[in-house]
């Protein structure tokens, strides 16, 4: 740039500005696989990589981002950054450590779940670059300047990041919430929020979770009270169900348990993980009589139990559930004990929830939520006077909202416009938008955006998916058909099928779409060249499709086996 030009009040040509491109790669449009990508002077930054989990039953583990775009730009990439600990931020990072070789920078809790993870994906220890991120301490990627802010959240160490660019200064809340006491005391950091935001904030992303509901989200201090009374004066057993990585829940819970005197027991894999993992980081100082072995549980009062399970959205092999059906191998709990769900249901699971408290109503226990107690929880995630706030605090130029379906991005924006701030645009995954000192624009360009579908870390191919949904819904058919060497049907067919009728009671339907495709393989006519096996399947299979689907109104999958015989 030219001395002159930087002169106050001198306004650049637009296309000399430095230009920071925004390109959601999940997270935006939808809750759950958080990727977002900086893109600025030929630099790549990545913040959060996480997954998401189906809502239907085809087999999938999890769904993580398209990297497409990443892949055609994987020289440009400086590192992934990463606000905190969930799924929904960390659960794709071995799917990207995969493909691209770059550092990640993340809290150190975040990290040593990665790296639990990473070694399920079969990396060797310390073959991806882990660096841990403090509050308060810049460090750059590439050309870019990181700092990561506190702010609480429904586990431990979450941040926030202000990124100091060419376009100004811009921050991304994370996942936050203002809880005035978390058990932890990892307050968010309100006063250093306030300080960015006076250096002035081009550009803020913010938590949309909670846009719907008034007020605040409440303290886990709330949750501690409420959970008092429901443990200290119970004569049961108390099993308490909660999201594992919930650590000041964790630490709620452990404290409850040592004034009420009662043992801690642990169930699922996940709390073993997530208890393992904050105590190694110093996040949990449970004394060493305070956990006892599922099996030691029988030796001890019912009253003297407080049991955390994993599995509030009812999982179907996680620890409540076997628990409500009676079926866990080391636990079995008595009618009049106590079930806690300390956790909100996700969206979609309700059905499946009600069905699992139903299954412990059954056995006679007495069921807590926040349906009947509402403080048994609080949300990790800002409600509207949070977010009002933290715009307060940051006073940005521009606002792009994040974390929400497009319903939550679209009302958080609204919040914004009407607290005054001046540029608000709402972009979904797969949109691009652009912004210099001056401007903030949706550009017409598109990303590929798709979430991946695997299982036990490999990609499912979508024909695969296709055939599954075809086949619940509409079941297989097998034809097999003898053939002789002229392709002339020798014998009946014969056809078996799946999930398309009982085959007792429409034998008879069978057996005609069977002699269907024996006749019009007879009849037909392939001229000079004999028809191979491939050309006689297809006619054997369209034809048994066809006398099905005329008769039971439905299309199913079907294959056909051609079997030569010798005549
Ligand atoms: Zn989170
Ligand atoms: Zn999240």
């Amino acid at each position: 740039l030219d001395a002159w030009s930087l002169h106050s009040g001198d306004r650049l040509p637009l296309s000399s500005l430095p230009s920071l491109r925004v390109l959601p790669l999940g997270g935006l449009g939808e809750i759950g696989m958080n990727c977002l990508a900086l893109e600025i002077g030929g630099e790549v930054l990545v913040i959060d990589c996480g997954v998401t989990f189906p809502q239907t039953d085809l087999g999938i583990d999890i769904f993580h981002p398209d990297f497409t775009w990443l892949d055609h730009h994987r020289d440009q990439i400086k590192g992934l950054v990463i606000t905190h600990g969930h799924e929904d931020h960390i659960g794709a990072v071995p799917y990207f450590a995969k493909r691209f070789d770059v550092p990640i920078w993340g809290p150190r809790h975040a990290l040593e779940l990665i790296r639990n993870r990473l070694g399920e994906h079969g990396f060797a220890p310390n073959q991806v670059n882990l660096n841990i991120s403090q509050p308060r301490q810049k460090f750059r990627v590439g050309n870019l300047e990181l700092e990561p802010i506190r702010v609480a959240h429904s586990i431990a160490e979450a941040t926030g990041l202000v990124v100091r660019s060419p376009v100004g200064t811009i921050v991304h809340t994370g996942d936050f919430k203002l809880d005035p006491a978390p058990s932890d005391g990892e307050l968010t950091d309100e006063d250093h929020f306030a300080a960015v935001g006076r250096e002035g904030v081009r550009l803020l992303f913010s938590d949309s979770t909670n846009i719907d509901l008034q007020g605040s989200s409440g303290s886990e201090a709330l949750v501690a009270r409420t959970l008092l009374p429901l443990v200290e004066d119970f004569e049961g057993r108390v099993i308490v169900g909660m999201f594992a990585s919930n650590v000041q829940r964790l630490r709620t819970l452990g404290e409850l348990a040592m004034a009420t005197r009662r043992k801690l027991l642990l169930m699922g894999r996940s709390v073993h993980t997530h208890v393992r993992i904050a105590r190694e980081i110093g996040k949990l100082s449970w004394p060493s009589n305070l956990l006892i072995a599922p099996e030691q549980a029988a030796n001890y009062p019912r009253r003297e139990i407080l049991a955390i399970a994993s599995g509030t959205q009812a999982e179907r092999m996680a620890a409540l559930t076997r628990m409500s059906l009676g079926t866990h191998p080391q636990f079995a709990l008595d009618p009049g004990d106590r079930v806690i769900f300390s956790s909100r249901v996700i969206p979609g699971n309700e059905p499946d929830v009600m069905q699992l408290m139903g299954d412990f109503l059954r056995q006679g226990m007495d069921v807590r939520s926040s349906r009947t107690d509402p403080g048994v929880h609080v949300s990790g995630h800002a409600y509207r006077d949070e977010q009002a706030r933290m715009i307060d605090l940051v006073q940005p130029e521009a606002f792009i909202p994040v974390h929400g379906t497009l319903h939550h991005l679209h009302r958080h924006g609204a919040m914004a416009r009407e607290k005054g701030v001046r540029e608000v645009i709402v972009i979904e995954n797969g949109e691009v938008a652009e912004i210099t000192p001056e401007h903030l624009q949706k550009t017409e360009e598109r990303t590929p955006f798709a979430k991946i579908p695997t299982w036990h870390g490999e990609t499912i191919p979508s024909q695969v998916l296709k055939d599954r949904e075809l086949l619940g819904r509409n079941g297989i058919a097998f034809v097999t058909v003898l053939v002789d060497g002229r392709g002339k049907p020798v014998g009946p067919a014969t056809i078996a099928t799946r999930g398309v009728v009982d085959e007792l009671l429409h034998a008879g339907l069978l057996r005609q779409a069977a002699s269907e495709v024996v006749r019009v393989l007879s009849e037909r006519y392939w001229g000079r060249d004999l028809p191979t096996d491939e050309d006689l399947a297809t006619v054997a299979r369209i034809t048994a499709r066809r006398k099905i689907e005329h008769t039971v109104r439905r299309k199913p999958l079907v294959m056909a086996t051609i079997v030569r015989v010798k005549t």
